[in-house]
């Protein structure tokens, strides 16, 4: 069995290991959860961070999860080269416009100044479409379905572990296909396949929608995205996929040959989640005690701490425990065992609770005579979340294991979705959004307003348009604005 050793040296934990409450200082809160927890650090310079190994485990977890469904629709992982010339981010003119804010570029190499300035990538559609125009030729070269797993930058201004950083890490997807209809269906179904990893991986119930034009990516035709409520209530965008039409296949002239031999330009998507999934997933589950995480996210899904008062208890317990490690293990349960003799259990159970592992397992003198143990879950306090007299024995501890972690996976779900449901404000008037949005909660209602009247919303009320929902209500609408018929109901909100 393995041990864990506490980081902060052996202090035992009092006040001033305690994180900012939540419901007092919502953003402090979350910068002390991720200090504390062990998530990420910052890095040297502003904007960056390092990512410390538990944040780590917590993307791979997202990384193989997505990295699954992405095979599963056929794409395959390459890797483009970090630096770009700066020529090619100008070839598209919304692009250019849009990222040249957030460029970092690298103007001497080898103590030489470069003939051509080099982009430090902040997104590869550019420098896909250079291979692209190469690699493709006929209509039988398509669909190509890449993905990267990858770092960028963005030279951010406000910055934020995790949800906002310099650097961030991401996978980029970038597809070309022969007909726009391939390239809208392939933009939904990754859309969609987002949106399902949310909702039933890390239990965060976000809306899919298409952005709005103001709101789209840079070089993009149309923007979807997954909005995700955090615990102050404002929205999070956590991941998109794009349908750039014909845009950067114009610009690289990237085209084929099709059936009847005419020449004619890719449509192409793109699509992206980044570690800011961890910041979303932290500002959905988390709590006065620190993070919880879901179970099928978790890198470590359950504890397991003895419980020893007298020396004569230590042997049988912790055999006792390394049997239960050993069936947890078999069983496919992601388990740590906490020996660490220099902590009491007071003060794992701390530690544990801030880094939001599911479940505890106790086990003292007494457990072992009746070959049980108790378990404690994470998202339930004290009392009401403990089972005493779990069975030690194969079967029925895994039997128990497994449906705990479901209702954990499933409790934090069903929380998150009551939260933001009574946090949406059905709007149908200008001064009702306003209401709502200093109320800090998401304002739903009709749209059909310009893009001025867009901009006028988020300059008076600092609330963005998140979505037009996939999932509308029956209509006919109206628009909250300017009173006309509305196609569509939108969402306001602010927004991180
Ligand atoms: P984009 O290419 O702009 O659509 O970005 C793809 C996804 O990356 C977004 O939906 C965000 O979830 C995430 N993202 C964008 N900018 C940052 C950033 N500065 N730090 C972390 N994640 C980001």
């Amino acid at each position: 069995s393995s041990s864990s050793s506490p980081s902060n040296g052996g202090k035992s934990t009092g006040i001033e290991d305690a994180i900012t409450p939540k419901s007092e200082d919502f953003s402090r809160w979350y910068l002390d959860l991720v200090a504390k927890a062990q998530l990420a650090d910052y890095g040297p310079v502003r904007g960056t961070m390092v990512i410390r190994p538990y944040g780590y485990a917590i993307w791979e977890a997202i990384q193989s999860h997505l990295d699954q469904r992405f095979k599963e629709t056929g794409h395959e992982n390459a890797y483009f080269p970090q630096l770009i010339p700066l020529s090619f981010i100008a070839k598209e003119a919304q692009h250019v416009e849009g990222f040249a804010p957030e460029l970092a570029l690298v103007t001497k190499g080898g103590g030489k100044d470069l003939e051509e300035p080099l982009v430090v990538r902040p997104t590869s559609e550019t420098v896909v479409n250079h291979m692209f125009a190469q690699w493709v030729q006929s209509y039988r070269d398509l669909p190509l379905l890449l993905n990267q797993w990858c770092n960028v930058h963005r030279w951010e201004m406000r910055t934020r572990p995790f949800v906002r950083t310099l650097e961030f890490l991401w996978q980029e997807g970038h597809t070309a296909h022969a007909s726009a209809e391939e390239a809208e269906e392939e933009a939904r179904r990754m859309l969609d396949i987002y949106a399902d990893f949310a909702i039933n991986v890390a239990a965060m119930p976000v809306v899919p929608g298409r952005k709005s034009r103001i709101e789209s990516f840079a070089g993009a035709n149309c923007t979807y995205t997954i909005e995700a409520m955090m615990g102050d209530r404002r929205a999070l965008q956590a991941g998109t996929s794009h349908n750039l039409g014909t845009n950067f296949a114009k610009a690289f002239g990237t085209q084929y040959l099709d059936q009847a031999g005419v020449q004619q330009f890719v449509h192409q998507t793109s699509w992206g989640v980044s570690t800011r999934m961890i910041g979303g997933i932290i500002m959905t589950h988390g709590d006065e005690k620190g993070l919880r995480m879901p179970p099928k996210l978790a890198p470590i899904q359950a504890v397991l701490i003895p419980i020893i008062k007298k020396e004569t208890d230590r042997e049988p317990v912790m055999a006792a425990i390394a049997k239960l490690e050993a069936t947890a293990k078999s069983a496919g349960f992601r388990v740590k065992v906490d020996a660490d003799t220099r902590q009491t259990p007071g003060w794992k159970y701390n530690h544990w609770e801030m880094k939001g592992v599911p479940v505890r397992i106790e086990v003292g003198p007494k457990d072992v005579e009746t070959n049980t143990c108790v378990t404690a879950r994470r998202d339930k306090p004290g009392k009401e979340g403990k089972v005493f007299g779990v069975p030690m024995e194969a079967e029925g501890f895994t039997t128990h294991m497994k449906t705990l972690l479901d209702e954990i996976q499933a409790s934090l779900l069903a929380e998150a979705h009551e939260f933001r449901n009574a946090n949406i404000v059905d709007v149908k008037s200008y001064e009702e959004l306003k209401a709502a949005v200093a109320e800090g909660k998401w304002a739903r209602g009709g749209w059909a307003a310009s893009d001025d009247d867009e901009r006028k919303v988020k300059e008076e009320t600092q609330a963005t348009l998140r979505c037009f929902p996939f999932e509308q209500p029956a209509g006919p609408h109206i628009c909250f604005m300017t009173g006309a018929p509305a196609q569509e109901v939108a969402i306001f909100a602010k927004s991180y």
